[in-house]
């Protein structure tokens, strides 16, 4: 097993996460089996807690752990499915030597940070790497992202057990990619000067950067190549321009091209192997048509919704097909605007904020036959819409939101929940979708699996006045309601469950294909660079 770390420097933001992402997937092109891993040196146990306006989407893994953003990318660029055991933090790491200690694991000695700490993160590390992967061979090659920046007080456990790993292991064997920023000055010339002393940060904690990968806003000239090289104590090959691109699926094209492969494979003692370039190509097809989709929701943070921006992507790529995406603001967005779109997508949420915005945009999406995708919440409030405007129960809401008529419950199993850390129904889920139905049409397949975070659903007592109604549930799991679908209507689906966390590039998720060919089809957008007559 051959280890690839990927410290990040000067600050953070820099894209470290698609950077290790990236590097996976080069090799992955070259056939070897990789896996990465994830440390988040926050004291929470998962991200599952986390404010996603602060933090960024919080990603649901088929195991149902609650995890960073960043295993959402390793999974889209690896085509791969990765567990609770690929996200590390300092919460898991400390409750579990808390507990060793708890239970007389070691009795007489002072438990400390080094050993003890670090000791379990090395576990935690080799325990990632080593866990089998369905589907995949077992990995040859492992990735460990160490999130925050080099000189944090809250990472030097990891870099310490890095340290440790790297004089345990044979040089070939392990790799330091440092990703730093270059930033520009006033008169527009690359600065080296803060790459430098992050570098030497590392150094001080007796770590050397065998590559370092430069982000700018252009590429970086030898000139500044050959000054990082000098002063990092690196060869010039090993100094990786990474300008900023407009798609984050150029990145492993623009590092390939740059020369990190061979720096790579060199550093680790692999042989020279020829790329496979097929994803490259799925990746890069060009766009022919645009649509424009609007997402409804109370946050506007691009991050927030990270995988439903990626699925809209991977949807429209495989229709050659340009998703524009605007953010309406479910508080103040007038309903004028909504007119603009091709399509309304209603994303996953929770409380109350911003909920008659998002009502009202499901129920002007239905009536003017304008595509819409629900999510989540999204599913949720389209059926207090529809039972709201079509059964006429002017009270009817969420268990969620507020008194009413609760025509969305609480799951039965959630009444007895007491603490909020990772338990809502979470992860996989087998659902059965109703033959005939736009579900099943979408899927060609009656039998799916999508991954799940909710408490709430659709309240079973309503169930057949809502039918009867003319609102079709077409997906079930058990006797929960997991899609509904209205036959007189170009594309109206939501799903209980959350398909943007499947969607890869080069597999869309089907609910976004449709919903991105029906909003192709609603407008028959001229061609990209075309003028409309
Ligand atoms: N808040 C809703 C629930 O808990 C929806 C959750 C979501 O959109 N992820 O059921």
């Amino acid at each position: 097993m051959k280890f690839i770390f990927i410290t990040g420097g000067v600050m953070s933001g820099l894209g470290k996460g698609i950077t290790a992402a990236s590097v996976g997937r080069i090799l992955k092109n070259r056939g070897y089996a990789v896996t990465a891993v994830k440390i988040d040196p926050y004291l929470n146990i998962d991200a599952g807690t986390m404010n996603p306006g602060q933090h960024g989407e919080v990603f649901v893994l088929s195991d149902g752990s609650e995890v960073d953003l960043d295993l959402g990318n390793y999974e889209r660029f690896l085509d791969i499915d990765l567990t609770s055991a690929h996200n590390i933090t300092t919460g898991k790491v400390y409750r579990s030597v808390i507990e060793k200690e708890r239970r007389g694991d070691f009795l007489g000695e002072t438990v400390q940070i080094i050993p003890h700490i670090t000791d379990e993160i090395k576990s935690c590390i080799r325990t990632a790497a080593t866990r089998q992967i369905p589907g995949q061979p077992p990995a040859e090659i492992c990735l460990v992202e160490i999130g925050g920046t080099v000189g944090d007080i809250e990472s030097m456990p990891f870099l310490e057990a890095v340290r440790q790993m790297r004089g345990e292991l044979p040089p070939q064997d392990t790799v330091i990619i440092h990703v730093t920023l270059i930033p520009e000055d006033t008169m527009g010339d690359l600065k080296t000067k803060p790459t430098q002393h992050s570098v030497k940060a590392l150094r001080e904690l007796g770590l050397h950067a065998d590559i370092i990968v430069g982000r700018s806003e252009r590429p970086i000239g030898t000139h500044t190549k050959r000054k990082i090289s000098a002063f990092c104590d690196l060869p010039i090959n090993c100094v990786i321009s990474a300008a900023t691109v407009p798609d984050i699926y150029q990145v492993p094209m623009e590092l390939e091209k740059e020369g990190l492969a061979d720096a790579l494979t060199e550093h680790l003692g692999l042989g020279k192997r020829p790329a496979d370039t097929e994803w490259y190509r799925i990746v890069s097809r060009e766009y022919t048509h645009r649509v424009s989709v609007a997402i409804v929701s109370k946050y506007g943070i691009e991050d927030v919704y990270l995988s439903i921006k990626e699925a809209l992507k991977h949807a429209g790529r495989s229709l050659s097909t340009e998703v524009v995406i605007t953010w309406l603001d479910a508080e103040r967005y007038e309903q004028r605007q909504l007119s603009d779109f091709d399509g309304i997508l209603v994303p996953g949420g929770f409380g109350k904020r911003g909920i008659e915005g998002k009502i009202g945009a499901i129920s002007w999406a239905r009536m003017n036959r304008t595509p819409f995708l629900g999510l989540c919440l999204g599913f949720q409030m389209a059926v207090v819409e529809y039972a709201r405007t079509v059964l006429g129960w002017e009270d009817a809401t969420s268990a969620e939101i507020g008194e009413g008529r609760h025509v969305i419950a609480i799951l039965p199993e959630q009444q007895e929940v007491t603490g909020l850390g990772g338990t809502m129904r979470l992860g996989d889920a087998l659902i059965t979708l109703k033959s005939g139905t736009l579900a099943e049409r979408i899927y060609g397949k009656r039998e799916i699996t999508e991954r799940h975070r909710h408490r709430y659903e659709v309240n079973p007592r309503f169930i057949p006045d809502l039918e009867k109604a003319g609102l079709v549930f077409s997906g079930f799991s058990g006797n929960r309601m997991e899609v509904l679908e209205l036959p007189d209507h170009p594309f109206f689906l939501a799903t209980q469950f959350h398909p943007e966390f499947r969607s890869r590039p080069t597999r869309p998720s089907p609910p976004f294909l449709g919903f991105v060919r029906a909003c192709a089809a609603k407008n028959g957008k001229p061609a990209v660079g075309e003028v409309k007559k």
